[in-house]
């Protein structure tokens, strides 16, 4: 499968001043919003950005199925510029369109001019006497700045487990989070999948169709719900911008838990019948995406007994969906693996359509776990080989911390890293003691993988998330 091939072209050779007043570290939705912002307001700012285009997660993740779990016009920037005259395609876009989208960005903004591409910050060292940051990059170079703002994200360092072997297995593998640009052929070939997050779920249903045979490796069963994805048309999105809905549904994302259109009810579940709630969870349902989970009553995240009446209503519709007993069993057992979204629910149209495939198994890692790769393929603790073609990973991220923490960054009493190794402290999620001018957004201690992030990573709203953009803004 040959996923689509990026348009944006970027240069290394954005001019670099010595000084500057802000340096960003990433150009993801954070990133490009703050260089918008500060750049408007008349500091000297700039972005390093390790990879050749503008989009964050949205570059990097370009894995066979990739696509977002946020409606439209909900996951997008609410600058008028911007969304005026951009149309999506789907309800859910896809890894593609989020390209196309920050390359529009890019038309609207004139971000790339200011980014610093294929480059990485290597190490921070807080300067006493000057106050300022001497930052280092993989190039060569040494830029001193007085503010750091760090817009690595949650998800910028992936997690490839500690697999014996790893490096003898002869045929193809990639994580998902650094699939080749070109593409990876699986068509007819042999693949596993390691890994059944939200990636795994998108990999699976979306190479399922086309392999020769498929073997995923679950650790935990994915408690996945149907995002029921559309195309969108133009008129329908022009007539709400002409009804003026879009600044009304930007405003909503600021009232909500996690930033989207919709929110729990406050109100106890158990005051509805047995019927009401049946069929509130079936308008919820066909909704689509996370609605069951987060436009429901709040006590289904709190309340043992309704959180068990939910995983009741998805293992129904799960189950319908499953031929065989002993999947269904392993996809959605009769005992829940954890409470009902506890864990990040994922989005899906077809994965549990994928394991009545006769050429797809699924190894059940609670019964046997990966012992080793092997030059062929891996084997498993109960002495098994399975020889494979293609091995993904979808194993992760080193998530919220792991961005930071991979840069050396040295304040005046010690390194980042070694402070968090004792337990992590921050102030409001957006800075921590010692660290004087470096701050963060959709990192540690902020609502990051619990918010949706075009809202969460750039809000300009009196909030802990953008304590730190009104403290330089007025400094
Ligand atoms: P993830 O949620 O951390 O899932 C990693 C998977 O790898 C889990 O199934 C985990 O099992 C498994 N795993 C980890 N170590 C393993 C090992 N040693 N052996 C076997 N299996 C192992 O990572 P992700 O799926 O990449 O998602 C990360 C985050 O990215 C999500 O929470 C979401 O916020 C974001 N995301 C969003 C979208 C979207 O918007 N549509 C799509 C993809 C990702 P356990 O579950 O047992 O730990």
């Amino acid at each position: 499968m040959t996923p689509r091939v990026a348009t944006t072209t970027a240069s290394t050779t954005t001019n670099l001043p010595e000084q500057l007043d802000v340096l960003l570290v990433g150009a993801g939705f954070a990133g490009i919003y703050q260089l918008y912002e500060f750049r408007k307001r008349g500091y000297s700012v700039k972005a390093i950005e390790a990879a050749s285009e503008l989009g964050g997660t949205w570059h990097w993740n370009r894995y066979p199925g990739a696509r977002v779990d946020t409606t439209i016009p909900i996951y997008e920037f609410s600058i008028e510029e911007v969304w005026k005259d951009w149309t999506w395609k789907e309800r859910f876009p896809g890894q593609g369109e989020l390209e196309a989208y920050f390359k529009h960005v890019d038309e609207k903004l004139d971000i790339s001019r200011d980014v610093v591409f294929n480059t990485r910050v290597l190490s921070a060292k807080f300067n006493a006497r000057t106050d300022r940051w001497a930052v280092t990059l993989d190039d060569g170079r040494t830029v001193h700045t007085r503010f750091l703002s760090l817009c690595t994200g949650f998800a910028s360092k992936p997690y490839t487990p500690a697999f014996k072997g790893f490096d003898t297995f002869q045929g193809v593998k990639h994580h998902t989070s650094r699939w080749p640009k070109e593409g990876v052929e699986v068509k007819g070939k042999r693949v596993a999948v390691i890994g059944t997050g939200a990636t795994g779920v998108q990999v699976i249903q979306e190479i399922g169709p086309v392999v020769g045979n498929l073997s995923v490796f679950q650790r935990t069963p994915n408690l996945a719900v149907p995002m029921f994805n559309r195309p969108v048309e133009a008129k329908e999105q022009q007539q709400l911008k002409d009804e003026g809905l879009y600044p009304i549904y930007y405003k909503r994302r600021t009232q909500t838990y996690i930033g989207l259109d919709y929110t729990w009810t406050p109100k106890p579940l158990v005051d509805l019948t047995p019927e009401a709630r049946r069929i509130l969870f079936e308008e919820l349902w066909v909704q689509g995406g996370f609605r069951i989970w987060l436009g429901n009553h709040e006590d289904v995240g709190t309340d043992p007994v309704r959180n068990d009446e939910l995983y009741a209503f998805w293992r129904t519709k799960a189950l319908a969906r499953i031929k065989d007993k002993k999947m269904q069993e392993k996809l959605a057992p009769a005992v829940k693996p954890h409470p009902f979204g506890h864990k990040r629910i994922s989005c899906e149209h077809s994965y549990f359509e994928i394991f009545n495939q006769s050429n797809v198994e699924l190894v059940d890692m609670s019964e046997t776990d990966i012992a080793e790769f092997t030059p062929k393929g891996i084997r498993t603790t109960d002495g098994v080989e399975r020889e494979f073609d293609v091995i993904v990973l979808a194993t992760g991220f080193d998530s919220v911390t792991g961005g930071i923490t991979q840069i050396d960054i040295e304040g005046p009493k010690g390194t980042v890293r070694d402070k968090w190794a004792q337990g992590l402290r921050t102030y409001l999620g957006v800075s921590t003691a010692d660290f004087p001018n470096m701050f963060w957004v959709y990192g540690p201690h902020g609502p990051t993988a619990f918010c949706n992030g075009p809202y969460c990573a750039v809000s300009t709203l009196p909030s802990p998330r953008s304590a730190f953009l009104a403290f330089i803004l007025t400094y």
